[in-house]
């Protein structure tokens, strides 16, 4: 017999939820109708998009549909199975073999989603007894691997060297990983690589990047933040994870590194070995959005043209206190609680834009914020349509005080 609230695990469920809801932090998703591009069709309304990883404008790129739509006639759909047992073809060979080359590595392995690659590494190179050391705001699924591990966990202060070098004197000399995203995600800065690097070295851990952000947007060719950096020994980040979801616009993910790393996670990577091998049309399409990255060198100075545009618009009406350091695609403006970005969101779509609205757990608590993000295929016109609407946007919250807006919100 079933109480009134229903069974334990169904109240369990109505609680959740209603924690969500008092918190104002229900997600929804908006449904698309469309291609993943500029102008895009929401919910039965076109918005302008500033709001997607398709940082090159890449994810609906003709060449990249019609090397898809071509390798699915030769290849056909599914894969059909994990890579170690039938799913490993040709085009999956080639792709391995273009990232390695692309990222100047010995060799490459594709994992199906960039969330699995990192369980897949941090679980497979560190166990019980080993440390792994973290950006207090590394992704989500590096510290999720960072669990399934078992290893013990730091989190060091966000871009700190000196606190990392701190924790790293104070855990014994065993097998140390220290992980960072190469561009971060939320925020849209750059770890200091080459500092890390360093340091790395001299304790003898190892450096893993996850650069899911860097690859395609940062690097003379594309190539991301390590040679943004100017690191360029491979030995001095022994891991090298990106993802093929964002700025090449198709889907998946691979780890890159010496011989010995690939072959030990092609043996022991869980999330490697354990799941259905990507479609091999879409290694197809990646293997097309690698040439345009490296040959079309003028998606990243539009790019880099649009990040100035928007920072110099934003800073000019008022914005420039909430705004958070970056010279990548991702803008973040701070507005610290959850209801005024939820708020900021809705009349941004009203105005016809669309920009995500980021808050906790995905942020840190009261660092709720705006994330806007550029495309290369952004207009100027656009760009300033979108700086306008945040200036009526300021005006209407704060008319007398519109050019100190900061309001006690800390960047
Ligand atoms: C998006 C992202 C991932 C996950 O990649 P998916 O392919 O989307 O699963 C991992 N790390 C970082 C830093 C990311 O931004």
């Amino acid at each position: 017999m079933q109480t009134q609230a229903g069974p334990y695990w169904q109240k369990r469920l109505q609680d959740r939820l209603a924690a969500v809801d008092a918190a104002g932090l229900r997600r929804v998703r908006r449904v698309l109708s469309g291609p993943q591009q500029v102008m895009v069709q929401v919910d039965g309304r076109a918005l302008l998009n500033f709001s997607s990883n398709d940082y090159l404008g890449l994810a609906s790129h003709p060449e990249v549909v019609a090397a898809l739509r071509d390798a699915a006639t030769r290849y056909g759909v599914g894969s059909g199975a994990a890579h170690l047992v039938s799913g490993h073809s040709a085009a999956h060979e080639a792709l391995e073999q273009a990232l390695a080359d692309f990222t100047g590595r010995e060799r490459a392995l594709l994992f199906s989603t960039g969330y699995m690659a990192n369980l897949g590494i941090l679980s497979a190179l560190a166990g019980r007894g080993d440390w792994i050391l973290q950006d207090r705001l590394n992704h989500a699924s590096l510290l999720d691997g960072a669990l399934l591990s078992r290893a013990r966990l730091i989190r060091y202060p966000h871009l700190d060297v000196a606190a990392l070098d701190r924790r790293l004197c104070a855990c014994p000399v065993a097998n140390r990983l220290v992980v960072t995203d190469g561009v971060f995600s939320m925020d849209g800065d750059l770890a200091p690589l080459p500092e890390l690097a360093r340091l790395a070295r001299r304790r003898e851990a190892c450096l893993i990047v996850d650069d899911a952000h860097g690859l395609g947007v940062l690097g003379t060719n594309g190539e991301g933040s390590l040679q943004h950096g100017g690191v360029s020994d491979p030995a001095a980040v022994p891991v090298l994870m990106g993802t093929l979801g964002k700025a090449l616009g198709t889907f998946g993910a691979f780890v890159a590194g010496s011989v010995d790393l690939i072959d030990c996670l092609l043996q022991t990577a869980r999330t490697f070995v354990y799941t259905t091998a990507l479609p091999p049309a879409l290694a197809m399409a990646t293997l097309t959005s690698l040439r345009l990255v490296r040959e079309e060198a003028w998606r990243r100075t539009r790019l880099l043209q649009q990040v100035t545009r928007l920072r110099a618009g934003l800073t000019a009406c008022g914005w420039h206190g909430l705004l958070l350091p970056s010279i990548t695609p991702i803008q973040a403006l701070i507005l610290g609680s959850n209801r005024r970005a939820a708020e900021a969101g809705q009349q941004l779509a009203r105005a016809g834009f669309w920009v995500g609205v980021i808050r906790p757990p995905t942020v840190p608590e009261g660092t709720a914020r705006l994330r806007i993000a550029l495309s290369a295929l952004h207009t100027e016109d656009q760009v300033d349509a979108l700086v306008a609407a945040l200036d009526a946007l300021l005006t209407q919250w704060m008319p007398e005080d519109r050019f100190n807006p900061a309001g006690g919100i800390a960047c």
